[in-house]
């Protein structure tokens, strides 16, 4: 990810500079101007290694003629800097039923009501999918952590059920529609309906031609399987555009089934993202063509619960928020963190690391520790010690990072959390690695062959 940040930012930073030279080298010479589109071809198509981007000494006055002098009066531009650390969970729903859900699929009217609720009694923003894509194009910021809402398949529910409540709250939402269950009678909705949710905050997503398998060949040759994921896929994309006027910048997996190939189809295509059903968070750092959704099925929460669980905000109701630095009646610190909250780290690979010692009496399946951008990992509990570790196995990429760790105790039938923040120092990232240096123990301790209790 590193690389394609380097390569986002020297695109932006070249742009920038072929853009403020433009006014200037339009009115120099015919092979300065020539000089200058090669450039931007080259830099556009990134068709240089980023190190030689990155080290390319960029000399705009050379280039495009002297700078145009500064006009004083001029506004100055906001400086933007670019949250990388945002969460987002993706909601995915199905058909709505107003009292009780006949399938896995639907969800009725007044537990959907009260997840919606939810969200605003949390003040958790739901956002839409233009400005989750927006961020990741390095365009906007979007709130630390927020909502995204999608609605699968075109059912007439969506309309009759959802869409009110969600004009109620105010709160934007995704369909993604197959064409050939679009506008077909029976529960699908007409393309009045969906014009109408259109027009009222509603954004428009693919979710292929047929609703089939795309990773299943079912008989087809190479050629007429090619042909077809090209029709589900690209073809999709351009029926809903003309059809409903409107972008059609995301597509949906039916049954969330893909593999690489198909992935990059998807990319291919011009989808600027493409949504699966893994519940899992999107950070920064997901791939475009694998952000996760957290199904909702039934009128079960587990799901819903899941994904709105934000640094242990989530499930407010059901559990115990416990500060960081909370103390013991001795006055001892509860917790005892690695790394140290608030501390900056050069440590890239991190162990993180909770000692619940003076907690005492923690379950061991109740402990579930949550790290921002990997979300919930499998993370190693010593009873005897009463110490949560995990090993961050690939450099962390996020300026700064969150832990949340969730506990119970056993005399207790409320879930505790705690969480804290560290921050990675970037500069670190671009020194050259540092030499092997023993763990973190004191220098007299032996080192035993197992570094962590077995559990
Ligand atoms: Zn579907």
């Amino acid at each position: 990810m590193l690389v394609n940040l380097l390569k986002r930012d020297s695109f932006f930073q070249h742009s920038t500079l072929l853009l403020s030279g433009l006014a200037v080298f339009l009115l120099t010479s015919c092979d300065k101007s020539k000089q200058a589109s090669d450039q931007a071809q080259t830099v556009s198509g990134s068709t240089l290694p980023d190190e030689v981007l990155a080290a390319k000494p960029v000399e705009p006055a050379e280039l495009f003629g002297p700078e145009k002098p500064v006009d004083p009066n001029a506004p100055k531009a906001e400086p933007f800097e670019l949250n990388k650390s945002s969460i987002v969970s993706i909601l995915l729903y199905h058909d709505f039923v107003e009292r009780i859900p006949k399938t896995e699929m639907m969800v009725s009217v007044p537990t959907f009501r009260a997840q919606m609720q939810a969200l605003k009694d949390a003040s958790i923003p739901v956002i839409p999918m233009s400005d989750l894509l927006a961020w990741r194009r390095g365009e906007k910021n979007i709130p630390d952590e927020c909502v995204v809402i999608t609605l699968d398949d075109g059912w007439v529910g969506e309309h009759q059920f959802a869409y009110p409540i969600m004009k109620e709250f105010g709160y934007p939402f995704t369909i993604y529609l197959y064409k050939k269950y679009v506008n077909i009678g029976g529960r699908s909705m007409t393309f009045a309906q969906i014009k109408e949710m259109l027009a009222h905050g509603a954004e428009l997503g693919s979710h292929s031609i047929s609703h089939q398998a795309l990773a299943m060949k079912n008989g087809k040759s190479d050629a007429q399987y090619s042909q077809w994921l090209h029709e589900e896929i690209a073809e999709s994309k351009k029926w809903l555009e003309e059809t409903f006027g409107v972008p059609c910048r995301t597509f949906a997996y039916p049954y969330g089934n893909k593999n690489d190939e198909i992935v990059q189809l998807a990319m291919d295509a011009g989808y600027e993202a493409a949504v699966t059903v893994n519940p899992q968070k999107v950070t920064w750092d997901t791939p475009p063509g694998k952000l996760g959704r957290f199904t909702q099925q039934w009128d079960k929460d587990t799901n819903f619960k899941l994904a709105v669980s934000f640094h242990g905000r989530n499930d407010v109701a059901s559990s115990k928020f416990v500060k960081m630095d909370a103390v013991d009646e001795q006055g001892n610190k509860m917790f005892d963190l690695k790394p140290e909250p608030n501390s900056t780290i050069t440590e890239r690979r991190p162990v993180i690391e909770v000692g619940l010692a003076r907690v005492g009496g923690v379950v061991p399946d109740s402990v579930m520790l949550r790290i921002g951008g990997y979300g919930a990992v499998p993370a190693e509990f010593d009873p005897a010690s009463q110490t949560v570790r995990y090993q961050i196995p690939q450099k962390l990429r996020l300026e700064e990072c969150t832990a949340t760790l969730v506990f119970r105790r056993a005399d207790s039938d409320k879930d505790e959390v705690v969480s804290w923040k560290f921050k990675i120092d970037q500069k670190s990232s671009y020194l050259p690695p540092e030499p092997v240096t023993a763990p973190d123990v004191a220098p007299t301790a032996s080192i035993p062959d197992k570094t962590t209790a077995a559990k």
